[in-house]
């Protein structure tokens, strides 16, 4: 976990120098605490001479009032010390929480759709956020108590051991003992503690899907069911919480029992050896002082154990985000400044999201610069997963998809992307400016650019029309805009982007007739001069495509232009014909069933 962990502590090199030396002076200060007290209770009360030759001449009053005054001055310089200490650790603990976050964000955002596909979204926003404050716990309840304890112990070896080399020893008679117990119990919190993170992720989840799907749930009057849901979810986690903690209070029981056992054997072996005339009382004290202050950081570390072990618990879930490669390998050629020509071609491609369930088989396709492409087929045919495969959402299982004749995987991600202009179902309208959501594909576009996308888009009219024009926040809890309003901001974003290809899934929602042909004028100038892909839905578009493609299943079953479709009779003009006879029928809202009664 530790080499793990420094490439996070390297940039903070000289930070953590300062705050190790801090250390070592919080450990003399501390060790410096008990000897005013054995001046105290052996020169002043004692009568005995003191070794120091300029304290010895003065007066027994005045040598009370300065060891006095000394106590005061080294608590307040280990004080100070240690408030130092503090805020320099916490903010190199925060400033590591916060590369690490920037890290794992940046890195969640490269992996893809499959990998994000399989992970629930309330589990990785625990990570993000809650997980990710592993180190900040780990270096201040672990790294550092411990590191002070080790100071510590060596400082009280170094002065104790003149003095009483068989206290000192008894003294440390309990750390081997400390060590066992805590490698013996450590398994048990470990695996408790990464039980409760993952309990109390799974509580994150159920709360992100119940919120973001509050319509339904409200609509279905699902309330109770999912507020039942949510408290299994919470009672579990709340059971494995108070195990951790159950777990923690016996640890840190049993800790104390072990130390107050040490204490005993100094107190037994101390209170003899003063009886004997071999230790003097103040000397006892200090001895008891020091072991008191040797306790403390051990005591700690130890009190502490269940929250450090759920930090590295949240750690390890942290490093195993960043752990997963992604499994989509940029490529190193790029696009020629001016863009991709547009001829596009699936090769042998197959394609599946789970290992046993096929969904594209054998795709061949070539399409020529330019060309416009419509694609139809019944839902589930894998139109989407096709045109996926473009971008390199998903790279296919087998077989290659190219852009100029050139596998797709050869080119970096970025220029690859920056191709292609998706225009996608539903319209996704992000909580910003209209300026920054039509400008989201380019933001370093210029107003005059930005306005032209929205005239063309036929939206600049109802953008002007806003008391803050293009400045007016979009999405939650300011200005919504209706169904048609949102597609075409996406269109417009899509026409500004200005890629040389172009996936467009049509809108087939139920938009009213002015509202469709504002809409349709839009993706018409949209597409022009471009190589075009459109999930149809509409028989204009696919009238009007250069060639239709028809999926079925995963394969493609027929090609062609509309006419040569019709004619030949198969799939398509059937498809056509069930249109044709009830208008407004969609190709999608078909389905399989409806298919296969009219295939019999
Ligand atoms: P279409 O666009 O033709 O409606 P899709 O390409 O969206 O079809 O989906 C094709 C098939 O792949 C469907 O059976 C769908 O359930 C499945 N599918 C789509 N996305 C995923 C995914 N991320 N993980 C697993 N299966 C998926």
């Amino acid at each position: 976990m530790l080499r793990k962990f420094f490439p996070y502590l390297l940039p903070y090199r000289w930070q953590i120098t300062w705050v190790l030396l801090q250390i070592v002076l919080i450990a003399a200060a501390d060790l410096l605490k008990p000897w005013p007290l054995q001046i105290v209770i052996d020169d002043v009360l004692g009568g005995k001479q003191t070794a120091v030759p300029f304290l010895s001449a003065m007066p027994k009053e005045g040598l009370l009032i300065l060891a006095c005054l000394a106590i005061v001055a080294v608590h307040f310089a280990a004080a100070s010390l240690v408030f130092l200490h503090n805020y320099t650790a916490i903010r190199v603990g925060q400033n590591m929480v916060n590369d690490l976050r920037s890290r794992l964000y940046a890195h969640l955002q490269r992996l893809s759709l499959l990998f994000h596909g399989r992970q629930r979204v309330g589990d990785l926003l625990y990570r993000v956020t809650a997980d990710s404050f592993a180190v900040q716990t780990m270096i201040m309840n672990g790294a550092m108590p411990i590191l002070s304890a080790a100071l510590l112990l060596l400082g009280m070896l170094v002065i104790l051991f003149p003095i009483d080399p068989l206290l000192t020893i008894l003294a440390l008679s309990i750390v081997p003992l400390l060590f066992v117990l805590i490698s013996s119990v450590n398994h048990k919190i470990l695996s408790v503690a990464t039980e409760a993170r993952q309990s109390e992720s799974r509580v994150y989840s159920l709360v992100e899907w119940a919120m973001s799907g509050i319509r339904v749930v409200q609509a279905f009057a699902r309330e109770e069911e999912e507020h039942r849901r949510f408290m299994g979810a919470s009672r579990r986690s709340l059971e494995a919480n108070l195990r951790l903690y159950g777990w923690q209070t016996f640890y840190s029981g049993a800790v104390s029992v072990v130390v107050a056992l040490g204490t005993a054997f100094v107190v037994y072996e101390g209170g003899r050896a003063v009886m004997s005339g071999r230790l003097s009382l103040g000397q006892l004290i200090v001895f008891l002082s020091y072991l008191a202050q040797l306790y403390q950081p051990i005591n700690q570390v130890t009190q502490s154990w269940g929250l450090i072990a759920g930090a590295q618990a949240g750690a390890q879930r942290v490093f195993e985000i960043l752990d997963t490669e992604s499994d989509l390998v940029d490529g190193t050629r790029s696009f020629p400044p001016q863009g991709a020509r547009g001829e596009v071609a699936w090769h042998r491609v197959s394609f599946r999201y789970r290992p046993e369930t096929p969904i594209l088989k054998g795709i061949e396709l070539n399409v020529p610069a330019g060309a416009k492409i419509a694609v139809v087929g019944p839902t589930g045919a894998g139109k989407s997963t096709l045109l996926a495969l473009l971008p390199r959402l998903f790279d296919p299982s087998s077989g290659t998809v190219e852009i100029d004749g050139v596998d797709v995987r050869k080119y970096q991600l970025k220029s690859l992307r920056g191709q292609i202009a998706m225009v996608l179902q539903p319209p996704l309208i992000f909580p910003l400016s209209v300026r920054e959501n039509i400008a989201y594909g380019c933001p370093g576009a210029d107003d005059a650019a930005i306005e032209r996308a929205a005239q063309a888009a036929s939206i600049d009219d109802l953008i002007r029309s806003f008391a803050q024009g293009y400045d007016t926040l979009l999405g939650e809890g300011a200005v919504s805009l209706s169904e048609g309003e949102k597609q075409r901001i996406t269109i417009a974003r899509a026409l500004l982007k200005n890629a040389p290809i172009l996936i467009l899934d049509e809108p087939s929602s139920a938009l009213d007739v002015a509202t469709e042909a504002c809409v349709m004028n839009a993706i018409e100038r949209l597409m022009r001069g471009r190589t075009t892909f459109i999930i149809a839905h509409r028989l204009s578009s696919v009238r009007h495509a250069d060639r239709i493609v028809v999926l079925k299943e995963g394969a493609i079953v027929e090609e062609g232009a509309f006419s040569e479709l019709l004619v030949r009779g198969g799939l398509f003009a059937r498809y056509y014909r069930m249109q044709f006879a009830g208008a407004g029928v969609t190709f999608d809202a078909l389905g399989e069933a409806k298919l296969s009664a009219e295939l019999l």
